[in-house]
C-alpha cells in the first residue's frame, strides 16, 4: 500500500509478438463479440494492483465495476473459498448450508430489514432482477415505473426495466408495462403513479445510477419514492447492485437517506469477485408474497459463493472498511477538485463510488491515456470517467492517481463515440 505504482514491463517475453496481441486475436476468434474487444488481457492481480499478461502493472481504480470489494487476492477471501472449496461446494437448493442460512442472517442484519424479512439468492444482478420482477407481479398487478438512463442488467426481464435504446431496441418486445420517467423529478413520479392507477405494481430505481454516469438521487425524492408507493399499495425496490455493499461508506447507498424500501436487489460488490446475487425483501407481508415453487435457481446460493460473501461482509466489518471508503472517497473528491484543472468539472457520487465530470467529451482517450500510465479507470459517459475502487484501497494509492491524472487529462483527445 505504501509504494507508488510504477509501470512495470519485467517479465515482458522478448522472443515473440506481445502475448496481449496474441491473446486478443484468439479472443476475436473465438468469442461472441458482445464486448468488443477488450482492452487488454489481464493475468493476476494482488491488493489494488493487476498485471496484465505481458507484465504491465495497473492500478485497478474500476474493481471489475464495483465487483473487487477487497480487492485481488485477499487472504481472508481466498483463505474462505479454499476451505469452502475443499468441504463442499455446491449441494442445490434441495439442502441447505451453513453459509447459506449464516449470510442470509448477516444480509438482513446490514440491510436493517426488520423480522419476518427474507433473503433469496441468485448468482448474477440480472437474476437479482428477475426475482424482484417475479416478486412485484405477485402484487397481482403488472403495471412498473422505473427511471430515465437506469441499469438493471441485460435479461429480458431485467432489460424491459433498463432504459438504454440501444440494448432494448434489437430484442423487442419485450416485457410490457414498464414506463420510464425523469430521474430525481418528484412530479413527473406523482404523475406516472397516479396514472398507472390501480395497476401500479412497483417503481424501481437505483439510488445512485452507476452505469448512467454515477448520478444520485435526492433524498427527498427518495421519501417521495416511498410515500407514493405506500399510498398506492405499491411495492418500491431499490437496485443496489452497484451502490449497495459498503461503496458509498454505507451498507446500502439508501441508507443516507433512511427510506426504507420493500425490496432490494443487490450483486456486484457481494461476493468480492465470486458470482452472486440477492434479493432481500422487507417484512413479513412482502417476504410472503413468493411462496414454495414460485422461484427457484440451481446454483443461488451455494456454499462457495456464500462463504465468499460471509468473507466480504467479515472484513469490511473487521478493517473498517466503510470508514475507509469514505474516507479515500473524500481523498479522491477533495484530491479531483484541487488540481483545479481546466478539464475537470466537477465529482460526482458518494463513497468509493464516483465519476470525475469533464468539460469536453475526452473520457474514452483519457481511460486509454490513464491505462497507458499505468491506472485503469471507466469512461462512463463521453464526459464523465468512473472510480470504483477497492474499498481497500489507500492514501499512497491515491496519492497516485492524483499525481498521474493532470498529464492524462493534458494530452485527452475528443474521439467520435465508439458503438
Ligand atoms: C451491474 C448491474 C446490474 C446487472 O448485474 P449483472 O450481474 O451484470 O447481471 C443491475 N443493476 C445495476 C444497478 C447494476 O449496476
Amino acid at each position: 500500500m505504501s509504494t507508488i505504482p510504477v509501470p512495470q514491463t519485467a517479465g515482458r517475453p522478448t522472443s515473440r509478438a506481445s502475448h496481449t496481441e496474441e491473446l486478443l486475436a484468439r479472443y476475436r476468434a473465438a468469442l461472441v463479440p458482445v464486448f468488443g474487444v477488450p482492452q487488454t488481457v489481464l493475468s493476476h492481480g494482488d491488493g489494488c494492483y493487476v498485471v496484465d499478461v505481458d507484465g504491465k502493472r495497473y492500478l485497478d481504480l474500476l474493481g471489475g465495476i464495483a465487483v473487487n470489494t477487497l480487492g485481488h487476492g485477499h487472504p481472508a477471501l481466498v483463505e474462505a473459498i479454499t476451505k469452502q472449496a475443499s468441504q463442499v461446494m455446491h449441494i442445490s437448493n434441495f439442502f441447505t448450508s451453513e453459509p447459506q442460512v449464516e449470510l442470509a442472517e448477516k444480509l438482513l442484519e446490514i440491510c436493517r430489514a426488520p423480522q419476518g424479512s427474507g433473503v433469496f439468492f441468485a448468482n448474477s444482478g440480472a437474476e437479482a432482477i428477475e426475482a424482484a420482477i417475479k416478486l412485484t407481479r405477485r402484487t397481482g398487478r403488472s403495471r412498473i415505473i422505473a427511471m430515465d438512463n437506469a441499469f438493471h442488467g441485460r435479461t429480458t426481464g431485467a432489460l424491459a426495466l433498463t432504459f438504454k435504446e440501444a440494448y432494448r431496441a434489437p430484442f423487442e418486445p419485450l416485457m410490457p408495462g414498464v414506463t420510464h420517467v425523469p430521474y430525481n423529478d418528484g412530479a413527473a413520479l406523482e404523475r406516472a403513479v397516479a396514472e398507472a392507477g390501480g395497476d401500479l405494481a412497483a417503481v424501481v430505481l437505483e439510488p445512485i445510477q452507476g452505469e448512467a454516469g454515477v448520478v444520485s438521487a435526492d433524498a427527498a425524492y427518495l421519501r417521495l419514492a416511498r410515500e407514493l408507493t405506500s399510498a398506492a399499495g405499491a411495492l418500491l425496490v431499490f437496485d443496489e447492485i452497484q451502490c449497495g455493499m459498503g461503496r458509498t461508506g454505507r451498507w446500502l447507498a439508501s441508507h443516507a437517506d433512511e427510506v426504507v424500501p420493500d425490496a432490494v436487489t443487490l450483486a456486484k460488490g457481494l461476493a468480492g469477485g465470486v458470482p452472486v446475487g440477492a434479493l432481500v425483501t422487507y417484512g413479513e407481508a412482502v417476504t410472503g408474497m413468493l411462496t414454495a415453487g414460485q422461484h427457484g435457481t440451481t446454483f443461488g446460493g451455494n456454499p462457495l459463493a456464500c462463504a465468499a460473501g460471509l468473507a466480504v461482509i467479515h472484513t469490511i466489518e473487521g478493517d473498517a472498511l466503510l470508514a475507509n471508503a469514505t474516507e479515500m472517497g473524500r481523498a479522491l473528491v477533495d484530491g479531483v477538485t484541487g488540481l483545479r484543472h481546466p478539464r475537470v468539472a466537477g465529482v460526482r457520487g458518494r463513497g468509493l463510488l464516483l465519476a470525475i465530470t469533464l468539460t469536453e467529451p475526452v473520457a474514452a482517450s483519457a481511460m486509454a491515456r490513464a491505462r497507458e500510465a499505468g491506472f485503469l479507470v471507466n469512461a462512463v459517459a463521453p464526459d464523465a470517467l468512473r472510480l470504483a475502487p477497492p474499498l481497500i484501497i489507500g492514501s499512497a494509492e491515491v496519492a497516485s492517481f492524483l499525481a498521474a491524472l493532470p498529464g492524462i487529462l493534458d494530452g485527452a483527445v475528443s474521439v467520435a463515440a465508439s458503438a
